[in-house]
């Protein structure tokens, strides 16, 4: 893949260098992007350029296939810095859905363990997880609440209709003092998981992450109008006993 940035800030992902590639601003020839390399600078044939460059892993993830609804980066990005994993972590993740979140923490972690029951989105899972050469992204096409395998786990990240009834098999998983992090759109389920937790998890916080896009132009400096509304909710536990 390749990537053509227009000086308008706007990123134009080429993934068949063979062939033309089209935009509003006229074509840009497969000869001229097979020549192309980073760095180079090419033109439309209305004379548009473009700056190509390798894509990088955001670049890559941005593209996954999508199945059921992902976790935002902006609350990807709060489970990382709030549970500080890094590349000796292990991590199990359920329910796995398009597999974005295993992907973007195994581009960070030793391990990620995916726990999916749905046939066809453990597939789409499967496809993104090759899509993005990842070795270190185990699936597994299971109930997560039956159980989880592994042990001593650093991180448990749930995205599950029902989280509450995983509490017991993420604490047969987690190390003391792992985390338990889970993530939901309505406060009904926090309530439900947070009383689950009992008295072998500390319930640490329940945050929810608001990100708010600006227009920069010129002197017309604001808020955007439209920008994201809401995602989740995000309960942070860790186990002590
Ligand atoms: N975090 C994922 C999206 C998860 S959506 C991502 O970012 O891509 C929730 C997923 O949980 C759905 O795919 C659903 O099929 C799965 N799920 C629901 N109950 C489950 C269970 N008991 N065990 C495993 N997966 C489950």
């Amino acid at each position: 893949m390749r990537i053509l940035a227009s000086g308008a800030g706007r990123l134009f992902y080429v993934s068949n260098p063979d062939s033309d590639f089209h935009t509003q601003f006229g074509f840009i020839s497969r000869h001229d992007l097979k020549n192309a390399g980073d760095g180079s600078v090419v033109k439309t044939n209305t004379g548009k350029e473009f700056y190509v460059f390798s894509p990088g892993f955001v670049d890559l993830y941005r593209r996954i296939k999508r199945g059921p609804q992902i976790v935002p980066l902006k609350d990807l990005g709060a489970v990382v810095s709030l549970t500080g994993i890094g590349k000796d972590s292990v991590v199990v993740d359920a329910g796995s859905g398009s597999g974005a979140v295993a992907c973007f923490l195994a581009n960070l972690v030793k391990e990620v363990h995916s726990y999916e029951i749905r046939p066809d989105f453990f597939k789409i899972a499967e496809e993104n997880v090759k899509r993005l050469g990842l070795a270190n992204v185990f699936l597994k096409n299971r109930d997560v609440y039956e159980g989880m395998e592994e042990t001593g786990v650093d991180l448990v990240f749930l995205d599950l209709p029902e989280p509450w009834k995983a509490v017991p098999a993420a604490h047969s998983s987690l190390k003391v003092g792992g985390f338990l992090v889970s993530y939901s759109p309505t406060i009904p389920q926090v309530a439900d998981f947070v009383s689950a937790l009992g008295s072998k998890y500390m319930h640490l916080r329940t945050i929810e992450v608001i990100e708010r896009d600006w227009e920069i132009s010129e002197r017309k400096v604001r808020p955007r109008s439209v920008s994201i509304g809401h995602s989740g909710f995000l309960s942070f536990a860790r186990k002590i006993c």
